[in-house]
């Protein structure tokens, strides 16, 4: 059986020392890994650049349809490079300072300048996703003193939070400015954007990304308390979001994230915008070659929850079981979507005017699926955009895109349910097309003469104008 008939959530996979080689990343897209995540908090821009040209290497040798999202770091405080790794115990003194280097051992070095001004006596910094927290007892100068609340080890480069401090650091910091750059030469297919806090972070993202001529699409990270009261506007200047779990669980509490997941798929649903659930979905397979029973829950309720993408993230850059745990995390998606559980009320309103006819055609060709019990949708698109909306739809059978881009190919990854093609179909329709379109579902796809399914697509030209029909087709009459 074709891939498009196993799994329709997608998966994205950070790439780190664990899949550092052309072999595991084939191996990863082989067992499911639909996009391919650049974290630009570690590593050289170099690195990246190495990355991203061996991912695209490997994916076109392989004739597979990935993509490729640069994550920017945001104003995210981190641990300068140590040393050495330090143990921390409870109720140790320490010091902080403003420094890149450890250059002596009687400081911690923090990355942020402004770390001596956003704590006060009292504070609290929570390290290395609140594993490690400590409390402010003092600031004098640029020094900040503090005593160790919760111990561990400390290593080089671990992020700093300091909760409920509206850190002065701006929403795209120079560093975030220097990786649009870089995702716009490289042509990245996804830009997520760190912190979040309201809907004029995204639209000042979007405006670097027009400097450098390009138009990547964003994934909004939500990870801030101000993120969640500023939901639906975020949502609605956002092309994706992603409930990034690892730092919403500091900055609000972990007890608050479960809810707050709900909350944002559903909005998300709503304004019919992909949504990734992010951060320690397998943890324990960082170590273990099978997750924890709570971790297998945990991946099938966000896709139970309404999500279109679940994401490894140490799982896939450190861990020892990269290509298990996509294996997994692709199984636990099969099973869940194949379950009595996963139905979704998708009868949504139409909700503006510019896109009636496109919305109109897609809900006409969910319905159509089951009256004539097709074997997939077949979605003509340019931009992507009504292939998207029928992805929204969560329909029953595979959706297959055929653009005649590459690029619109590519961001398609993303996208619950959609397998694309890239295709220069751009004809009208007409019994010479239909043949090809057969030979296609046949040859590449593996449908059989007789199987039904359901186009979409614009006439006169096929791929380039808007959508507006929808037919239903017999394979081979
Ligand atoms: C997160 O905080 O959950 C997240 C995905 O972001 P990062 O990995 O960049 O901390």
């Amino acid at each position: 059986m074709k891939n498009i008939f196993l799994k329709r959530t997608k998966i994205v996979a950070t790439l780190g020392p664990a899949t550092d080689t052309p072999e595991v990343i084939k191996e990863l897209i082989k067992t499911g890994a639909n996009v391919f995540r650049l974290n630009t908090s570690h590593g050289s821009m170099e690195y990246h650049r190495e990355k991203i040209r061996m991912v695209k290497e490997t994916a076109s040798q392989m004739g597979a349809c990935v993509a490729t999202l640069v994550d920017l770091q945001g104003p995210k405080i981190r641990i300068g490079n140590l040393k050495d790794e330090i143990m921390l115990k409870d109720g140790d003194k320490i010091v902080f300072k403003h420094s890149l280097e450890q250059e002596e051992s009687s400081y911690i070095p923090v990355d942020y300048a402004g770390i001596s001004k956003d704590v006060s006596s009292g504070s609290r910094v929570l390290i290395d996703d609140g594993k490690l927290e400590v409390k402010v007892d003092k600031v004098e100068d640029d020094k900040v003193y503090a005593t160790v609340v919760n111990g561990g080890v400390l290593k080089s480069r671990k992020g700093l939070n300091i909760p409920g401090s509206t850190a002065s650091l701006d929403a795209v910091t120079p560093k975030d400015i220097e990786f649009i750059k870089f995702a716009a030469e490289e042509k990245a297919d996804l830009i997520a954007l760190s912190f979040v806090r309201e809907k004029e972070d995204v639209l000042l993202a979007k405006k670097y990304i027009n400097d450098f001529n390009s138009s990547i699409p964003v994934v909004s990270k939500l990870e801030k308390p101000d993120a969640i009261k500023n939901l639906k506007e975020i949502v609605s200047v956002s092309d994706a979001i992603m409930v990034a779990r690892g730092d919403l669980g500091i900055e609000l509490s972990p007890v608050e994230v479960p809810i707050c997941q709900k909350l944002i798929i559903e909005e998300s649903n709503k304004q019919r915008k992909p949504v990734i659930v992010a951060t320690q979905m397998l943890e324990s397979m960082i170590n273990e070659p099978i997750p924890t029973r709570a971790e297998a829950s945990d991946v099938a309720n966000a896709i139970l929850d309404g999500a279109d993408a679940v994401m490894l993230s140490g799982e896939t850059s450190v861990g020892r079981f990269a290509v298990d745990a996509v294996k997994m995390m692709s199984k636990i998606a099969m099973t869940t979507e194949n379950s009595c559980f996963y139905q979704f009320d998708t009868d949504t309103e139409p909700d503006d005017e510019i896109t009636l006819t496109r919305q109109a055609v897609v809900f006409g060709a969910d319905k159509m699926l089951k009256y004539v019990n097709a074997k997939a949708i077949l979605s003509f698109s340019h931009f992507g955009y009504s292939t998207r909306l029928t992805s929204k739809l969560k329909p029953s059978a595979p959706i297959i895109m055929i653009s005649d881009t590459e690029e619109t190919c590519r961001k398609m990854a993303l996208a619950w349910g959609v397998y694309s093609f890239c295709k220069k179909w751009d004809d009208t329709v007409d019994a010479g097309l239909l043949l090809k379109i057969d030979e296609f579902l046949i040859n590449e796809i593996g449908l059989k003469n007789n199987d039904y399914v359901i186009i979409t697509g614009s006439a006169p030209r096929l791929i380039t104008g808007r959508t507006n029909f929808v037919r239903v087709h017999k394979i081979g009459t």
